[in-house]
């Protein structure tokens, strides 16, 4: 793959047949996955073949190999356009996304606590394949409820306050959810595990701020230095992942109908305004509602553990998914289009004064959250104003090993004791887990983080540092 570097942290792959638009990736030199073990940038090329895709096809410095699209990566077609969506383009962990808390407490003075505070989270957090879920629903209204209502029907049953949905992106629940086009097989899935973990890169941690690079940025987030914060990460469980397999295979079918050829079939897609287009869309935003409505869950068991150990609230920082498709209007060569933009493991960053963000984050922009790794830094960040990309950015370090090549570079260490030396209390459910996720596996947060920076995806406002781990 030839890549044309264009300014630091920007590279073009030039549109060669049969690309529609040119690959760009925003990324160091050090960044670039390696051609021979990652395939991510064929993918950013493949992607840059479907129908009334605009501007180009993107790929952030976290770029890895995914499912047809890769993880990084950001989309946009033009919906009056014969654009199209495709399920690859938003992941099987529909709106898998990040939840930011702040408590009003100093890390010193949680010290003595500490251990207390994570057994409550760990017994409090349901994770790991199995069943266990904050809230067992009693009946097919509330799941139904769920999928319609996302967080603002948690909230309306108790669990959360008004404050949680004025911080959630779209207020806790995106419209138009079908739950008609949501398969019986989804339904079955995702009943059992609304408010649950999940297992893997999924975790519940306690952070610390530890370095704040734009005071009245921070402010106005509600973040300041030595706070004790809870990052949660998580999405659509079962519920989403067979949304993804249903509508992936649906598309292929309809595909040829179409007129549509793509170069890997894990890029099935349907134009944006067919019944396949719609009825995915559809679902997939009734997934999102789900993910909304689990992170508002394991945020209120965390909230009640935190108000009895240490008698300190958790005010949501912000809540934003990093997988998901969005009808947004945008510039596109002068004039105002209707598109439709896939963010796969890309967080949206709105930028000050955009009318989506809700009054007091106005003024500043859109809280960006960052989670580095198991034992490494997160990051706050900011969007800012004439962002490329379709104000997106990246959405973690991005794995560098396979979750199977990360087991192996362990072997022969414990990564309990190497956390606990580092003074990082874990709460795992197993070593292999634990084992999978090791900071070994993901490139380094800082340098993807510079990129970013320099890139003019973004702008740093905090940065957070690990004091405990509750993982899936
Ligand atoms: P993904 O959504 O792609 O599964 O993961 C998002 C990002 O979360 C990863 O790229 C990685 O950087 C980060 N991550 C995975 N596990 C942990 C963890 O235990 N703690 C923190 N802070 N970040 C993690
Ligand atoms: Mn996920
Ligand atoms: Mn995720």
């Amino acid at each position: 793959m030839e890549l044309v570097e264009e300014s630091p942290y920007r590279f073009r792959i030039d549109r060669h047949d049969p690309m529609r638009v040119p690959g760009v990736v925003f990324a160091s030199r050090s960044l670039l996955p390696d051609a021979g073990a990652d395939k991510s940038l064929d993918q950013v090329a493949n992607v840059a073949t479907l129908p009334g895709i605009v501007g180009a096809s993107y790929a952030m410095p976290d770029v890895h190999w995914g499912y047809g699209f890769p993880i990084g990566g950001v989309a946009a077609t033009d919906v009056e356009a014969g654009g199209v969506v495709s399920p690859g383009g938003v992941g099987f962990d529909i709106s898998c996304g990040v939840r930011l808390l702040a408590a009003s407490l100093d890390r010193a003075d949680l010290r003595p606590r500490l251990d207390a505070l994570m057994d409550g989270l760990s017994d409090a957090t349901p994770r790991g394949m199995g069943k266990g879920a904050v809230w067992h629903l009693t009946d097919d209204t509330e799941l139904d409820g769920v999928l319609r209502g996302g967080s603002r029907y948690a909230v309306e049953r108790g669990y959360g306050v008004q404050r949680d949905l004025d911080r959630c992106e779209d207020y806790g629940a995106v419209g138009d959810a079908n739950p008609a086009q949501v398969s019986e097989r989804a339904v079955q899935r995702g009943a059992g595990q609304v408010g649950s973990l999940g297992s893997g890169n999924h975790f519940l941690e306690v952070q610390a701020v530890a370095e704040v690079y734009d005071e009245p940025v921070a402010n106005a987030f509600g973040l300041r230095t030595g706070q004790v914060c809870v990052m949660i990460h998580c999405g659509s469980r079962g519920l989403g992942h067979q949304i993804c397999t249903d509508y992936v295979h649906a598309m292929e079918k309809v595909m040829p109908g179409y007129g549509i050829h793509v170069p890997d079939r894990q890029l099935a897609c349907a134009p944006v305004s067919s019944h396949e287009g719609r009825a995915y869309l559809g679902a997939m935003a009734a997934a999102a509602n789900y993910a909304r409505a689990n992170r508002q869950l394991l945020h209120h068991a965390a909230r009640q553990v935190f108000e009895r150990v240490t008698g300190s609230d958790l005010s949501l920082v912000y809540d934003v998914s990093h997988n998901l498709a969005k009808i947004e209007t945008h510039g596109v060569d002068g004039d105002q289009r209707r598109l439709c933009v896939h963010r796969k493991g890309a967080t949206r960053a709105l930028p000050p004064g955009h009318p989506d963000l809700p009054d007091d984050l106005r003024p500043v922009g859109q809280p960006v959250l960052i989670p580095g790794s198991m034992g490494t830094d997160s990051y706050v960040l900011v969007g800012t104003p004439g962002a490329p990309a379709f104000a997106s950015t990246c959405h973690g370090a991005g794995r560098t090993q396979s979750r199977k090549q990360a087991t192996k570079a362990v072997r022969g260490h414990d990564p309990r004791r190497e956390l606990e030396a580092q003074d990082i209390a874990v709460r795992g459910k197993s070593r292999r887990g634990l084992a999978e996720e090791m900071p070994t596996a993901y490139k380094d947060i800082t340098a993807v983080i510079e990129a970013t920076e320099g890139a003019g995806l973004c702008r740093r406002v905090a940065r957070l540092v690990p004091v405990g781990v509750v993982k899936g």
